[in-house]
């Protein structure tokens, strides 16, 4: 038997959260395989679980101040369809899983589940997004990179539940998002990169770069951004193997069942040099 709510409001949700430490429950794409014990038997859940998706509050998109919310109850096929939604990302939700299941799955949960190797964040990594959590007492605001801790981990507190993911508006001229997996469908990540760069003439002025499964979090550094923004595109193309090598050292992936880590580390640096040399080219 699993104890489940309904609540009518995203108050109400928000009590049931704090008063019973209910599972918040979105599309369940994750939580229904984390709790399977078996083919066939109801997923045995270590909480109430409490159903987000239909709340009206968090099922909005809309801009303000010249960024993006996406509520947290959006389905990954609802964002797909939205015309202020930037590329970087649909490219990297399109390759989530299938149909089917975007149709049900949000990126709130694909945050929350805080898996190295999931695809929404990575492209959110490289969007500088954020994250609104809320409680029944108040909000806060945390980036993507201070929310998530470690693989499963996240800085979300027993009362709270992610309500927005908020985005910078996009106003990168070069962008790459390339998924590495088994198949076309279906398949979750070996390894992936999301990065986007803004050019004025001749010189980079902003670049922000995220590699996924191949670090116990998306792995970006603003530090070496800070590096690479405000060179010119020829400083960049002679300095270029410096800042390969120095995300290279950074690339510590792991072998599992669906790669090993010799190969995460040589495809992803591949393909950081390619984005980097798009830029400096
Ligand atoms: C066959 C299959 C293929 C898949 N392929 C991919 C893939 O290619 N790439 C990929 O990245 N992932 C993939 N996934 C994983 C999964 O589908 C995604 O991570 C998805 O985005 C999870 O969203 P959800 O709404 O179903 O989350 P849920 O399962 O509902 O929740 C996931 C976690 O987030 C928490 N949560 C959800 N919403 C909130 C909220 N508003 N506030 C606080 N906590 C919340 C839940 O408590 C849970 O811990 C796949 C899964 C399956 C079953």
């Amino acid at each position: 038997m699993v104890e489940a709510y309904r609540p009518s409001s995203l108050e109400e949700a928000l009590k049931i959260r704090a008063d019973k430490g209910a599972l918040p429950f979105a599309g369940g794409t994750d939580l229904m395989v984390k709790y399977r014990y078996e083919s066939g038997a109801v997923p045995e859940y270590p909480a109430p679980v409490i159903f987000l998706t239909h709340l009206e509050e968090i099922r909005k998109i809309y801009s303000q101040d010249g960024e993006l919310h996406l509520g947290a109850g959006t389905s990954l096929a609802e964002l797909m369809s939205h015309s202020e939604v930037p590329e970087l990302l649909k490219e990297a939700v399109r390759t989530i899983a299938a149909p089917g299941l975007r149709n049900t799955a949000t990126l709130a949960g694909n945050i929350c589940n805080a898996s190295p190797a999931a695809d929404g964040v990575c492209a959110l990594y490289a969007l500088d997004s954020r994250v609104k959590l809320s409680s029944p007492r108040s909000s806060r605001e945390l980036a993507i990179y201070e929310f998530i801790t470690g693989p499963g981990k996240t800085e979300l507190r027993e009362d709270e539940l992610l309500t927005e993911i908020i985005i910078p508006r996009d106003r990168s001229t070069t962008r790459l998002f390339r998924k590495v997996g088994t198949r076309k469908a279906n398949a979750l990540s070996k390894l992936s990169i999301a990065a986007a760069a803004r050019l004025s003439g001749e010189r980079v002025d902003e670049v922000r770069i995220a590699l996924g499964a191949v670090a116990p979090t998306v792995l970006r550094s603003v530090e070496l951004e800070k590096q690479i923004q405000g060179l010119s595109r020829a400083e960049l193309s002679e300095r270029l193997e410096h800042f390969v090598q120095s995300y290279e050292a950074m690339v510590q992936p792991i072998d599992d069942q669906r790669s090993t880590a010799v190969y995460r580390k040589k495809v992803a640096v591949n393909l950081l040099r390619q984005f980097l040399t798009s830029i400096a080219a």
